[in-house]
C-alpha cells in the first residue's frame, strides 16, 4: 500500500501525454464500477461511519434473499444459487473486518472505504491467470454496485464533499469517459493503462489539460483526496508534494506561461522557414467547442475534423441535417480557410456505431474506419450528402480513413459520387470540385499511394496508426510503449514514400497524427517533404514558431541522411540536433 496519509511526499512515473503543470487533489476512478463520493469524517465519526456500512450491508443482503426467493419460483434452484453467492460474499468476515478497519484508518466515509477495499480485492483477483476466478469479476462488482447504493444518506451531516478542482486518477478511461468529463474541475489526469497516442491523451492536448499515463503505481493504492502535483512535461506524479517542490512547480508554471504568451504574440505571422518554404499549419479538432482555440491559435483551417466524436451522444452518428449544420458550423469558425472533414473513423480503440455481439480479438485490425462506412451505406450517405451539402457555404474538403488500398477508395469515391448526382437531381447546391483526400495511415497504402494519387487531392498521413501497423506496436498499450518509434527507419521510408508518390502526380502531403506536433520531429518532417502539418489547437502557436525557425535546405539535408540511417535512436538524434541549434528555447 502506498502510504499518504503521512504526508511524505512520493513521486511516481509514468508516460507524459500532454503537456502542463497541476497543483490539486486526487480523485481515483477505478475499474468495474462508479466511485462513490468521498469525503473526509471527524475522528469521533468512524462508529457512526462503521455502522452506516454494516446497515448497507444488511439492507443488500435482505434484497439478495428476496430476489433469490422470486427467482427460486419462476427459474428454479439453480439460477437462484447465484444470489446464494453473493450473500455468502456479504457475510465473508475478513471482508467486513478490512472495511471497518478502513474506515478507522483513512477517516474517510464509509461508502468510500468499502469502495477501496473492494477495488483492492478485485484488482487481486484479476492478475490470478484463472478464468473461472476473473469471471467471477463481475458478480463482485455488481454485489459492490449493490451495497454502494444501499448507504443511508444523513443529509444533516454536513460532510465535506469535494466540489473543487481535483486530479483524475484512473485505471484508464475511455475516450467517451474523457470526452464526457466535467472540465471546470478537471485540472490534469493520471492513468495506469494507455499511451501518447492513445485517443484518450489526444482529447487531453486538446483540451489543453496535463496528462500522465502508463504509471508505474496500482491506482487503488492511493487514498483519494491526497494533494498531488502532475508534471505532464516529465511523466510525473506527486503525492504530497513538499512546500520545496509546490515552489519549484510554481516557478516552471510561471516559465512556460511567459513562454506561450510570447508564442500567441506571434501566431498570425506567415509558417514559413527563413529559406522561404511554406508550410500549411493547421488545427485538429475533436469538438465544435474547440472551435473557439482553432481561431485563436492562428491555424490555417482545420486539418483534420475527427467526426467520430459526433458519436458521443449515442450509438448513431446525428441526421444529415444535423451533421450539416455541424460541418457548416466549422467551416465558417475558421473564416475561408479549408476544413478537411474526415469521414467516421470508429471502432479500434474509438467509440463502436453500434454494440458488437462479440468484442473482437483484435479490434485495431478488425471493423473500424472506412470498413465501417463502406459496411454501412445508409450511415455513409447520410455523412457524405451532409459534407456535400455544407460545402455549398464554406471551404470543405472530405477525407477517408483507414484505406487499406485502391478498391476501398474507389468504392468510398462511388459512393461520394453517387450522392453527388443526388444532390444534382434534387437541385441542392453543392460544391462539385470538392477536395478529396485519403489518409494514409495502413502500411499498404503508403507503400501503394502512388496507386491511390490519381484518385485524390491530398494525402493526409495519420502518423498514429501508421507506426502502430509499421512496427507491429499497439498505440494504447503501455507494455510495448517503448518500441513505437516515429522516427524507425521503417516509417520514415514510408513518409518518403508517399511524399515522393504525391509529387510526382501533383498532389500535396501532410501530416495529421500526433508526430505532427512533436517538435523534436518538425525538422525531419520538413525536409522529408511534408508541406502542411495538423496539430492541436493548443500547440500550434509553438509549431509555427519552429517551422519560423527552420531552413528548409537543411531539413532538406537531415531528411537525406536520415533515410540512409539504420536506428530509430540516431534519427531521432539527428533531428533533435537540428531542433536544438534553431530552436533550444521551446524543446521542453
Ligand atoms: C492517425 O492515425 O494518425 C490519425 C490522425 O487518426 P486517429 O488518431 O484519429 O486514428
Ligand atoms: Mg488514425
Amino acid at each position: 500500500m502506498v502510504k499518504t496519509a503521512q504526508d511524505e511526499e512520493l513521486i511516481f512515473t509514468g508516460i507524459p501525454a500532454s503537456p502542463g503543470i497541476a497543483v490539486a487533489p486526487i480523485h481515483v476512478i477505478a475499474r468495474g464500477f462508479s466511485a462513490p463520493e468521498i469525503y473526509e469524517i471527524p475522528e469521533g465519526q468512524v462508529a457512526e461511519e462503521q455502522s452506516r456500512f454494516r446497515n448497507a450491508v444488511d439492507i443488500t443482503k435482505k434484497q439478495l434473499s428476496d430476489l433469490q426467493n422470486r427467482l427460486e419460483s419462476l427459474a428454479g434452484n439453480s439460477e437462484s444459487e447465484i444470489f446464494e453467492a453473493h450473500v455468502m460474499l456479504l457475510e465473508d468476515k475478513s471482508l467486513i473486518d478490512r472495511v471497518m478497519s478502513a474506515i478507522e484508518k483513512r477517516q474517510q466515509n464509509a461508502e468510500y472505504a468499502f469502495y477501496a477495499v473492494m477495488q483492492n480485492f478485485l484488482e487481486a483477483m484479476r492478475r490470478i491467470p484463472d478464468a473461472y476466478l476473473r469471471e467471477r469479476t463481475a458478480d463482485i462488482e455488481d454485489v459492490s454496485q449493490r451495497v454502494l447504493r444501499n448507504f443511508q444518506i444523513d443529509e444533516d451531516s454536513g460532510h465535506k464533499a469535494p466540489d473543487g478542482t481535483h486530479i483524475l486518477l484512473a485505471y484508464d478511461l475511455s475516450p467517451s469517459d474523457t470526452a464526457s468529463m466535467n472540465r471546470r474541475h478537471l485540472l490534469g489526469f493520471v492513468t495506469e493503462q494507455g499511451s501518447v497516442n492513445s485517443h484518450t491523451a489526444i482529447l487531453a492536448r486538446s483540451f489543453g489539460i496535463p496528462a500522465v499515463v502508463g504509471l508505474e503505481v496500482s491506482v487503488i493504492q492511493v487514498t483519494a483526496l491526497t494533494p498531488a502535483v502532475i508534471d505532464g512535461y516529465s511523466g510525473k506524479l506527486i503525492l504530497n508534494p513538499t512546500p520545496e517542490t509546490l515552489e519549484k512547480y510554481a516557478i516552471l508554471a510561471a516559465e512556460k506561461q511567459k513562454q506561450s504568451n510570447e508564442l500567441d504574440a506571434r501566431k498570425n505571422e506567415a509558417t514559413e522557414t527563413n529559406d522561404g518554404r511554406v508550410i500549411t499549419l493547421s488545427a485538429n479538432i475533436e469538438f465544435l467547442e474547440e472551435l473557439h482555440q482553432v481561431r485563436e491559435s492562428g491555424a490555417k483551417g482545420v486539418g483534420l475534423y475527427r467526426t467520430e466524436f459526433l458519436l458521443l451522444n449515442g450509438n448513431e452518428m446525428p441526421d444529415e441535417n444535423e451533421q450539416e449544420a455541424a460541418y457548416q458550423r466549422v467551416a465558417k469558425a475558421v473564416d475561408g480557410e479549408i476544413v478537411i472533414i474526415r469521414t467516421l473513423d470508429a471502432g479500434g480503440d474509438k467509440l463502436p456505431i453500434e454494440p458488437l455481439t462479440e468484442p473482437e480479438p483484435n479490434p485495431f485490425l478488425g471493423w473500424r474506419g472506412i470498413r465501417v462506412s463502406l459496411s454501412r451505406p445508409a450511415m455513409f450517405r447520410d455523412q457524405l450528402r451532409a459534407i456535400l451539402r455544407a460545402s455549398a457555404h464554406g471551404k470543405l474538403a472530405v477525407m477517408f480513413p483507414l484505406v487499406s488500398g485502391l478498391s476501398e477508395l474507389l468504392r468510398a469515391r462511388e459512393m461520394l459520387n453517387r450522392c453527388m448526382d443526388e444532390l444534382s437531381s434534387e437541385g441542392i447546391a453543392f460544391n462539385e470540385k470538392i477536395p478529396v483526400g485519403v489518409m494514409i495511415e495502413v502500411p499498404s497504402a503508403a507503400v501503394c499511394a502512388d496507386l491511390l494519387a490519381p484518385h485524390v487531392d491530398f494525402f493526409s498521413i495519420g502518423t498514429n496508426d501508421l507506426i502502430q501497423y509499421t512496427v507491429a506496436v499497439d498505440r494504447v498499450n503501455p507494455h510495448v510503449a517503448d518500441l513505437y518509434r516515429p522516427t524507425h527507419p521503417a516509417v520514415i521510408r514510408l513518409i518518403k514514400r508517399t511524399v515522393e508518390a504525391g509529387e510526382s502526380q501533383g498532389i500535396w502531403t501532410g501530416v495529421c497524427g500526433e508526430m505532427a506536433g512533436d517538435i523534436r520531429l518538425t525538422p525531419l518532417l520538413l525536409g522529408l517533404g511534408v508541406e502542411e502539418l495538423s496539430v492541436s489547437p493548443k500547440t500550434l502557436p509553438k509549431v509555427g514558431q519552429v517551422i519560423r525557425s527552420l531552413n528548409y535546405g537543411q531539413c532538406h539535408a537531415l531528411a537525406e541522411n536520415a533515410l540512409r540511417e539504420s536506428r530509430s535512436q540516431r534519427i531521432l538524434d539527428m533531428s533533435l540536433e537540428l531542433a536544438k541549434r534553431c530552436y533550444p528555447d521551446l524543446l521542453d
